[in-house]
């Protein structure tokens, strides 16, 4: 069901869930300091309670609200990558609801970079947790019918358009005036460390894991095999009694090739934006097996590596 902004607020207010845009993908929220709003979120999208949500705000000066502690180093990534997708974990304040950290001492806030939520958020005076709006591991939503073909039509959403970044928030972790990557995303590590003026610590026994990091995550219903040269997935093809449809990542598209393929241009912005909505596309063709012509190993596509590699997650 699409609500508009006034709905879409009057519902969050009563205590309801809500699916709004982000530009990294469609999130399920719900007011963050209502408790039976929370377990909504988690009940919907039949999320383990141990993978904490992250909280929207609309402002940088609504982190006091949130965070026992906001270290220079963080108020100055905050300034250089909000609104925008980065998320910031730090230290809660006890008044954080347990089900929104997931009983971590911690708490997750991002300024999502995305006009009507902004909108939204200023106009409600809410703080959102919004998760991705699917079922627990399947693919990310980055249009509104993502939404409602994954949560079925009776689900509140204000449509936004499709997502312009289209994956999942760079994650950092903060201990004291250190940082950690906790999760890879389209604000890179390289960037980070320019803002930072240090690079990012590893492995700090002070660092909190990022929890809810599952292997098999962000997965179309069809199996997925991932590959790192044409010519292996072709012959894989040519040798396979199933069923194949391929997603290729290169410089130039495929000659042509007998099976249903999507060609996305070795650009990272541009396979980032259009991912989920090629793979949701590949997973309706109903076929036996996707297969991935996957980017090459360097830093500027960790992001979408680590997608691909969950989604093609076999165990
Ligand atoms: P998403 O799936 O995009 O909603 O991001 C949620 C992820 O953010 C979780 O799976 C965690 O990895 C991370 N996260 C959220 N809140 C916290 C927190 N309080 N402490 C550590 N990591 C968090
Ligand atoms: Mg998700």
């Amino acid at each position: 069901m699409q609500v508009n902004l006034n709905q879409a607020i009057a519902k969050l207010k009563a205590g309801e869930v809500v699916a709004i845009p982000t530009e990294t993908v469609y999130g399920l929220a719900a007011d963050a300091t209502n408790e039976q709003a929370l377990r909504q979120i988690y009940a919907v999208k039949q999320r383990p309670a141990d993978n904490p949500l992250i909280v929207h705000i609309g402002d940088v000066a609504q982190v006091p609200d949130w965070a026992a502690e906001f270290s220079p180093l963080a108020l100055t990534l905050a300034k250089a990558f909000w609104p925008g997708p980065f998320t910031l974990v730090l230290p809660a304040k006890d008044s954080v609801s347990a089900v929104l950290r997931a009983n971590e001492p911690t708490v997750a806030l991002r300024v999502p970079g995305h006009s009507l939520t902004l909108q939204l958020l200023k106009e409600s005076g809410l703080a959102l947790a919004a998760p991705s709006a699917n079922k627990y591991t399947q693919l990310s939503p980055t249009t509104a019918a993502h939404v409602l073909a994954g949560l079925g039509e009776q689900v509140a959403v204000l449509d936004g358009g499709a997502c312009q970044v289209g994956i999942e928030s760079t994650i950092v972790c903060m201990a004291g005036n250190n940082w950690q990557l906790l999760r890879h995303g389209m604000i890179t590590e390289a960037q980070i460390r320019a803002v930072a003026g240090k690079p990012a610590i590893v492995g700090a026994s002070n660092v909190p894991k990022a929890p809810g990091q599952h292997l098999l995550h962000y997965s179309p219903k069809t199996p997925l095999k991932l590959f790192d040269g044409l010519p292996s997935l072709t012959a894989y093809q040519q040798n396979s009694t199933q069923i194949c449809a391929a997603l290729i990542i290169d410089d130039y598209p495929p000659p042509n090739l007998d099976f249903s393929c999507i060609y996305l241009p070795k650009k990272n912005a541009e396979v980032a934006e259009h991912l989920y909505e090629a793979l949701h596309r590949l997973d309706a063709l109903n076929v036996e097996q996707l297969l991935v012509l996957m980017p090459p190993n360097s830093p500027e596509w960790l992001a979408i590596l680590d997608r691909l590699n969950r989604a093609g997650h076999k165990d």
